[in-house]
């Protein structure tokens, strides 16, 4: 079922938006050579609690730790651990947090040190298509108007896109409906409303679009071996456009 917020409940969407905006700010600031992926998650648990809020990914289906890291050809759905970073490592963070009972869900990668430049290209890339998908989350367009700029955008530069896993909607749960995904045909699918909450996540592979699942039945790696990237914002729709809820106050998505 598709929940439609009241503007009292984006409000809270968005104080929950602000605090994981500046977690992930932070986790990004503190990617560098030698350290794990398990420093990253104790600082995203640290930093998530200190700001009222709950580490909503632990537990979640399982998962054990507070914080995705997907580290090259790592898609989605890294758990932290013992692997120590690299220079040039393409290091994707997606976090999420309760609330007050509101979910915010975002990410994006960075370099660890200095990009080489087709990880900088690839990274860029994938920005922009999360930027392109946000922009057409307008009233009176259709999901498939979200996915299709995603996707052209991504293919036009030579990439791919993922198709196992989309975005979705978000507000009392991380994973509400709609599925968003990140391919689709323009005018086609669920007409977009103002209230309507959603988290886009573009994920864009330097190679083919094909993925499998690690033995520990969470780490999504490139099928091909090649690096991948993701980038993620949850917005709320409104009647002016869309409002990404997971920047930081003052900056735009
Ligand atoms: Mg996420
Ligand atoms: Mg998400």
């Amino acid at each position: 079922m598709i929940t439609l917020k009241r503007n009292d409940e984006i409000a809270l969407m968005r104080e929950a938006g602000w605090r994981l905006a500046e977690v992930l700010a932070l986790l990004a600031e503190a990617v560098r050579p030698g350290m794990t992926t398990d420093d990253l998650d104790r600082i995203a648990n640290r930093e998530i609690r200190r700001r009222q809020s709950y580490p909503g990914f632990l537990g979640y289906d399982g998962f054990p730790k507070h914080l995705c890291v997907s580290v090259e050809e790592e898609v989605v759905h890294g758990i932290p651990g013992p692997r120590e970073l690299r220079p040039g490592d393409l290091v994707s963070l997606d976090c999420g947090l309760i609330y007050k009972g509101w979910w915010a869900d975002a990410g994006l990668t960075v370099a660890c040190g200095q990009a080489d430049p087709e990880g900088a290209r690839l990274i860029e890339v994938t920005r922009q298509a999360l930027d392109r998908g946000i922009q057409m989350a307008l009233p009176g367009n259709r999901l498939g108007d979200i996915g299709a700029a995603v996707q052209q955008h991504v293919e036009a530069q030579g990439y791919s896109i993922v198709r196992g896993y989309t975005g979705h909607g978000i507000g009392r749960d991380m994973h509400e409906d709609p599925e968003v995904p990140n391919f689709g045909r323009p005018g086609r699918g669920l007409e977009i409303k103002p209230g309507l909450c959603l988290a886009i996540e573009p994920i864009v592979n330097e190679g083919q679009a094909a993925t499998l699942i690690r033995p520990d039945r969470w780490t999504v790696v490139t099928a091909d071996g090649r690096r991948s990237c993701y980038f993620e914002h949850t917005l709320a729709v409104t009647a002016e456009g869309p409002l990404v809820l997971t920047a930081l106050p003052g900056v735009a998505g």
